[in-house]
């Protein structure tokens, strides 16, 4: 039999063939690996190239003016570099690199909103956002005597973009709104409510998280002041992440954490800070994990996110026909514009009970909250099932997965 080819430098051939894990089995089944949203895998070419960072250039950065020295800082800022141009940054300066997503939002919660939040201001978010675009915007809003609002959505998992625009009242410091929804795969109109809150003066953060891996991003397209996104989800190590942001405001940000990298000057009288974005790295980051999101992000330009996106739109349309035929089955968000994310529950059936039968049958999805709590509420459930596709999976794995699905439900149901 002959072996799939993986992409070339081109990003022509069998992506597929480019993830050493996706070719193990669990219990015994061919893995299927439908828990894309939650991480992603890794091409080869990342494993190699943190593998290769840690054989070869290990060592500090900035720190040393050494050979190896001198090599990591150029592979980690190369790292920066690469993060500026996949989401069109105007210069390298406006990435902060992260741990991720999460760390991220807490950076622009509490170094450029908390000191200007008075008591009676307002954040505004929605009610499909991720927790960790919630939870940072309630402590600091509970330091300051601020509130957070959150913006409704349809039944069918869309933004209800009137209420938004109607919540941006003058009170509103700043706006926090998810590309895509983890949970219901919804993409929102992030370009025309950055307009909206921009004609307000009101600062808009768009959580990229899920779109990152799916869409390509301009952020200046868009219009949003402040962009954060994971690495771990855009096939790149965990760990890894960065906060886009417009340079006037990441020049105007007093620093969040303090420690080594992040000075200009360093005296008991007063301290003084290196300029945006090294201001916002103290300490010793995750070297190798950004080399291995430079590698990630190199082989998601070559295989295209164009092409990323019609495979996964296939393969979407497949998963959600196939699933809509499964009797007493619902599908949580049917947004006419949604990612590969599948929400769904099936009558009498617990979202646990199936994730583990699943799991026997080689199938990885997830099952809980998905960090979602205030969407759980709003559709009356404490948990669903998730099914998230990446271009790497296939249609033989939707038919594996449905039919499964099907067998579990009578054996349950
Ligand atoms: N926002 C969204 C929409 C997410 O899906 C996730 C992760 O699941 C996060 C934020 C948090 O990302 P991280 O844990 O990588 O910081």
């Amino acid at each position: 039999m002959n072996e799939p080819a993986a992409t070339d430098h081109n990003g022509a051939g069998d992506p597929r063939a480019d993830f050493p894990l996706l070719a193990r089995e669990v219990h015994g089944k061919p893995l299927i690996y439908f828990d894309n949203a939650n991480t992603a895998q890794k091409p080869r070419v990342v494993i190699e190239a943190v593998d290769r960072f840690y054989r070869h250039s290990n060592a500090n950065v900035s720190r040393a003016v050494h050979t190896l020295g001198e090599e990591a800082t150029s592979l980690y800022e190369g790292a920066r570099d690469a993060l500026a141009r996949f989401v069109n940054a105007g210069s390298r300066e406006e990435i902060v690199l992260t741990s991720g997503t999460t760390q991220a939002i807490n950076l622009v919660a509490y170094s450029h909103l908390l000191p200007q939040l008075r008591p009676g201001d307002a954040i505004v978010t929605t009610c499909m956002e991720h927790h960790a675009n919630i939870v940072p915007w309630q402590l600091v809003a509970a330091r300051a005597g601020a509130i957070v609002k959150a913006a409704p959505i349809h039944a069918d998992g869309t933004l209800d973009v009137d209420a938004f625009v109607a919540l941006l009242t003058p009170e509103v410091r700043l706006a926090a709104v998810t590309h895509v929804s983890n949970v219901l795969g919804t993409i929102n109109p992030v370009a025309q409510l950055a307009r909206e809150a921009r004609r307000r003066g009101i600062v808009l953060l768009v959580d990229g998280s899920q779109a990152a891996p799916h869409l390509p991003i301009d952020v200046r397209a868009i219009g949003c002041d402040f962009y954060a996104w994971t690495g771990h989800k855009l096939f790149g190590p965990t760990g890894t992440g960065a906060l886009w942001a417009r340079h006037e405001l990441l020049q105007a940000m007093p620093p969040f954490f303090g420690g080594g990298e992040m000075i200009r000057e360093v005296r008991f009288e007063g301290t003084t800070f290196a300029d945006p974005p090294h201001r916002f790295e103290a300490g010793t980051p995750n070297i190798a994990g950004f080399v291995g999101l430079a590698a990630a992000i190199d082989y998601v330009q070559r295989v295209g996110l164009p092409r990323i996106g019609a495979i996964e739109r296939d393969l979407l349309a497949h998963a959600t026909e196939a699933l809509q035929a499964v009797p007493g089955l619902r599908i949580f968000g049917t947004a006419p514009d949604k990612a590969a994310v599948i929400s769904f529950l099936i009558d009498g059936v617990h979202a646990h009970d199936l994730a583990t039968l699943l799991d026997h049958e080689g199938i990885a999805v997830r099952s809980g909250h998905h960090c979602a709590h205030p969407l759980m509420r709003f559709f009356g459930v404490p948990a669903t099932l998730r099914a998230s596709l990446a271009f790497y999976n296939t249609h033989e794995e939707i038919e594996r997965f449905v039919s499964a699905i099907a067998r579990v439900r009578r054996l349950l149901g």
